[in-house]
């Protein structure tokens, strides 16, 4: 699909000094997939609590999955922000467990594999992922421990034909049906991050199980698993990176994730904005739409400062991550800020919409539903002013 559109546009013209028209030409591919692919069935998705497994397939068919991975490995060989215009127009499919399990396969558990995967790791799971063949998961957080990684209890113990893994991940997106799972273990009784590595589990092998589907808040139309490791055996060569690792390459994943979390964030709250002007310009109030109300058009120009300021931001930080920075700084302050922006416009959405907005007929009680997750999932508001805290020398 890239090269479809590169031979159709002059790609040195810019229009903005981070996205070219072959991004702008992609976006309007994306929405066009979206508008006739997710949007039609999203509310018979989040009754079902899932969508159909073919949408992975379906979107690789239309060489849309990896867009910035490149061709070798399966991928679409775009650069970073053709996942960055992924990630905003998913934002528009009118909920956010479909963009949340896309975002899972292509940015969460698959870019360590690309990072620090082998040739035959690539081959075995990154390109079926890639292809729509295989659905992946991410297996960070547990029963007991979620922000605070270092201390994860699932334990791998080495053993001569590889690895036994015992222990629970609790919350995992995609976790009811996925393929495999990029999973975070403890593999040595030394306390805190250097006992830690990174496997790839498949989900087929003895001992792993589903125990729990989640029911929740919001988020409805993906699916979330607690997932139990029961001398789970894996061969050395599942091994992901190397031995005592897994800490550093989760938190150069988290990066990844949480810059990819605020894309989606801006996207939502963009869509969210643009539902909420709509109404604003046709819902009447003491005979004059409500939009002419100060208080609604003030409260609109607000809901837009905040969203291009967080774009703004959040391209700068792409921009330099994409050339190799090292920002965790930069990176956690536009994750916080995009994610309180985006459950914050979706809040002041709700009140525009009035009685409606409570209401399960119109688009924003599940899009405020949803928000709601951005502050929390891949790192807590909280965590992301630590990381910011402790960048500051506090
Ligand atoms: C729908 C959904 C999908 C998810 N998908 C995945 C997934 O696919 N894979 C995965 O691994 N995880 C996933 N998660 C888990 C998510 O990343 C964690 O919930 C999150 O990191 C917080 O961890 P916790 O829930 O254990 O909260 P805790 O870490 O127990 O935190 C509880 C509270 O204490 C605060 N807190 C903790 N430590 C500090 C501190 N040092 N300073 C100040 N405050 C602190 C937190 O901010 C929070 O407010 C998902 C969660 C949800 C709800």
């Amino acid at each position: 699909m890239i090269n479809k559109i590169r031979k159709g546009v002059d790609v040195k013209m810019t229009l903005e000094p981070y996205l070219r028209e072959e991004h702008e030409e992609m976006r309007k591919v994306i929405r066009a997939f979206v508008e006739k692919e997710i949007k039609p069935y999203v509310d018979e998705w989040e009754r079902e609590g899932i969508f159909p497994r073919g949408l992975f397939k379906r979107m690789a068919d239309a060489g849309l999955l990896g867009l910035h991975y490149p061709e070798e490995v399966g991928g679409q060989g775009g650069d970073y922000f053709m996942g960055i215009v992924m990630a905003e127009e998913l934002g528009r499919v009118g909920c956010g467990g479909v963009p949340m399990a896309i975002g899972v396969q292509t940015d969460m558990a698959t870019p360590p594999i690309y990072k620090f995967g082998t040739k035959e790791q690539i081959e075995k799971y990154l390109k079926p992922a890639l292809k729509g063949e295989k659905i992946a998961a991410i297996g960070i957080t547990e029963p007991n421990h979620g922000s605070d990684v270092q201390s994860i209890e699932t334990r791998a113990r080495r053993v001569e034909d590889g690895w036994i893994i015992n222990g629970r991940k609790m919350f995992i997106t995609n976790g009811t049906r996925a393929d495999f799972v990029t999973l975070v273990a403890r593999t040595s009784d030394e306390k805190g991050a250097k006992g830690i590595s990174m496997f790839i589990v498949d989900t087929d092998l003895p001992g792993f199980s589903v125990s729990k589907r989640l029911n929740k808040v919001g988020m409805r139309s993906s699916d979330t698993a607690e997932l139990i490791l029961d001398n789970v055996k894996v061969p050395h060569e599942n091994l992901l990176g190397a031995e005592g690792q897994g800490f550093y390459q989760i938190m150069w994943q988290l990066q990844g994730e949480r810059l990819n979390g605020a894309a989606g964030a801006i996207g939502i709250a963009q869509y969210i904005y643009e539902l909420a002007l709509e109404y604003a310009q046709t819902r009447y109030a003491f005979g004059r739409p409500i939009s002419n109300f100060q208080v609604i058009s003030h409260l609109l120009a607000e809901m837009k400062t905040e969203i291009e300021a967080c774009r703004e931001l959040t391209y700068a930080v792409a921009y330099k991550f994409s050339r190799g920075d090292v920002l965790p700084k930069e990176i956690s302050i536009a994750k916080l800020s995009a994610a309180q922006m985006a459950h914050w416009v979706a809040d002041r959405a709700l009140q525009i919409f009035g009685g409606h907005g409570y209401i399960e007929e119109y688009p924003i009680a599940r899009l405020w539903r949803d928000t709601r997750l951005f502050r929390i999932g891949g790192g807590t508001d909280e965590i992301m002013k630590e990381i910011i805290a402790g960048q500051m020398g506090l």
